[in-house]
Parts: structure tokens; C-alpha cells; sequence
């Protein structure tokens, strides 16, 4: 039996990305890295849901955004209200998870619609596994969501000026999507309490690290480089975990075309032209120390590397 580590939301989809993204977010937070484009995100994100609400002129704002206590008072005491009520960021907690849901409606009829808005133009699936943790928590706590959806940015949307945002959010009901997931949750939540129990999980990086989100573990789990890390290459990153997988960590050590079923070409020609003292260098294997590539020089010459 697993001790009830209690999980946000969040944490919960960090264990699905990757255990040890959990583990180190509970055990050893102050590795992670927030690097500014994360915080842009973040606040993209909050600017999207601002607009979601002015949707819902008539909802309550819950608050309380550092004050869970307060947060889960105030959530209860408007659901104990009879009658249709709307709550933005309510705070709601069943077996040890925490939510905070973006919105909640409950109508007239007592039927219950989740709303999770995202600042993205395309639903992904890791958004299912966030709305049936949040389903998940209603139903728990017997407040089973008839209807479940998630508001993206509408790609097709044209802003026309003046602080009009009318038509930016578009709905996709995913109700029947989430629903076959639930029964899932529970078993989610007992392997991450029972990983949680052990030591950092031996996982290396890998294509997870970047997907669905940008891991802030990323240096704290990169090994040593070597001068030439071919993870500097650009372009499509399978061909870069597929080198690594294969342990080829150094670009001089890439096997050229056409022993190797990869996108990796060197049009010889341009980078002849562009760069002759690179090219060179890496024909020869390299340079000790390397006197010439800089990080930008390398990500330069990378860009040769990895042709379309
Ligand atoms: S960097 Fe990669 S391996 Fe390390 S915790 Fe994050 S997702 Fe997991």
C-alpha cells in the first residue's frame, strides 16, 4: 500500500510525462529551471482565460490563488447555495487530488459542464488526461459532469481591434472522450504514490522530455556534452534521439549518408562555400580544443547538417 501522497492536478500529468519529472517536482523541486519563455507561456495562458470568463458574465471568480484552504471553503460554500451558479478556478479536492477547475457550471436542470480552456489552437491528448482527473474529482465528490469541454483558440479568428475578443474561444465537447478514462484515475494515482514511495526513478532523457510539455529538469538530467553535442542539431528532434538511442552523442561521430536511414545529409557544396574552416574541422574529426565553433557557430553549421 502506497502512503496518499496528495497530488495536484498538475502533478498528476507530470507523472504522466514522465515519472521522474514527478518524483523530482515532490522530492527535489530546486533543481527545476523556469527559464522566461515558460513564465510567457504562463501568462499567455492567463490572458486566454480571462477572455474565457467574459463568456460567462454572471460567474464567480473563487480566488484564494495561495490560500487552498480558503480556496476549498469558498468553492464549497457557493455549490452548497441551491440553484445555477458559474465558478472560475474552483477549488476542489477528492482521495488526496487537488483541482482548481478553470470553469464550472451548474444550470438550472443541476447538470454539471466542465470547462478546462487552453491557450493552444489544437486539443492534445495529454488535455484528455487533464479534464478526466478533474471529472474524476467531481464525480467523487458526486458532482458527475454531464458534459465535459475544452476551449482552445480558434485558428480561424480575426481580431479586430478594440478589445474585442468575441469568437477567440472555440468549445469542443470531448464528453465522450474523458468519460472511458475515468475508471483509469485511480490506478494512475496508486503507481505515482507508490513511485513516489521509492528512489529518483533511473530514467534518462528522451523524446518525453519535451513533450507534451518542456521539462525544467532538462539540464538537471542532461549528462556531460561532449564539444559537438548533437543535440544542438535543429530540426526534427526523432533523428536526434534516434542517434542517441544508438549512442552517438558527438556530430563527429554521426555515420554519413547513406548507411543510415536519417534525414541527415551535408549539402558539401554550401557549406564548402560558407563555412570551409568548420567543414574541415569536422571532416578531420574535430579539434582539440575546439578553436572555432562557438554555440552559434556549432547551431550555424547544424543547420547544414540537417537538411530537409
Ligand atoms: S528532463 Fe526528461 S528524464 Fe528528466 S525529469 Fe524531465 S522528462 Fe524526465
Amino acid at each position: 500500500m502506497s502512503t496518499t501522497h496528495f497530488l495536484s492536478k498538475s502533478k498528476i500529468l507530470s507523472g504522466w510525462q514522465c515519472h521522474k519529472k514527478l518524483w523530482l517536482e515532490i522530492h527535489d523541486p530546486e533543481q527545476a529551471e523556469i527559464d522566461a519563455s515558460k513564465e510567457r507561456i504562463f501568462e499567455i495562458g492567463h490572458q486566454v482565460g480571462e477572455i474565457a470568463r467574459r463568456l460567462f458574465p454572471d460567474g464567480l471568480l473563487i480566488g484564494h490563488e495561495k490560500h487552498l484552504p480558503q480556496a476549498l471553503a469558498a468553492t464549497e460554500q457557493r455549490l452548497a447555495a441551491p440553484g445555477p451558479v458559474t465558478l472560475f478556478e474552483p477549488a476542489l479536492r477528492h482521495a488526496g487530488v487537488l483541482i482548481r477547475a478553470d470553469i464550472l457550471i451548474r444550470d438550472a436542470e443541476n447538470q454539471i459542464r466542465l470547462i478546462e480552456v487552453k491557450a493552444a489552437t489544437k486539443v492534445k491528448p495529454v488535455n484528455y488526461i487533464d479534464c478526466a482527473v478533474q471529472a474524476w474529482v467531481l464525480a467523487g465528490l458526486e458532482l458527475h459532469p454531464a458534459r465535459v469541454d475544452l476551449a482552445h483558440v480558434d485558428n480561424q479568428f480575426v481580431y479586430p481591434g478594440g478589445g474585442d475578443y468575441q469568437g477567440l474561444i472555440a468549445f469542443e465537447d470531448v464528453t465522450d472522450k474523458v468519460a472511458p478514462m475515468l475508471e483509469h484515475v485511480p490506478a494512475w494515482l496508486e503507481e505515482y504514490r507508490g513511485m513516489l514511495d521509492g528512489e529518483v526513478p533511473p530514467i534518462e532523457i528522451g523524446p518525453q522530455c519535451r513533450n507534451p510539455y518542456d521539462c525544467a529538469f532538462l539540464n538537471y538530467c542532461t549528462p556531460p556534452q561532449p564539444d559537438y553535442p548533437v543535440r544542438c542539431l535543429p530540426g526534427g528532434k526523432k533523428a536526434v534521439w534516434q542517434l542517441l538511442e544508438e549512442g552517438v552523442e558527438d556530430i563527429r561521430d554521426v555515420p554519413p549518408p547513406p548507411s543510415r536511414d536519417l534525414p541527415m545529409v551535408v549539402p558539401r557544396r554550401r557549406a564548402d562555400q560558407e563555412h570551409p574552416e568548420t567543414r574541415r574541422q569536422i571532416d578531420a574529426g574535430g579539434a582539440h580544443p575546439p578553436p572555432v565553433l562557438s554555440t552559434d557557430h556549432c547551431a550555424s553549421f547544424c543547420s547544414w547538417v540537417m537538411a530537409a
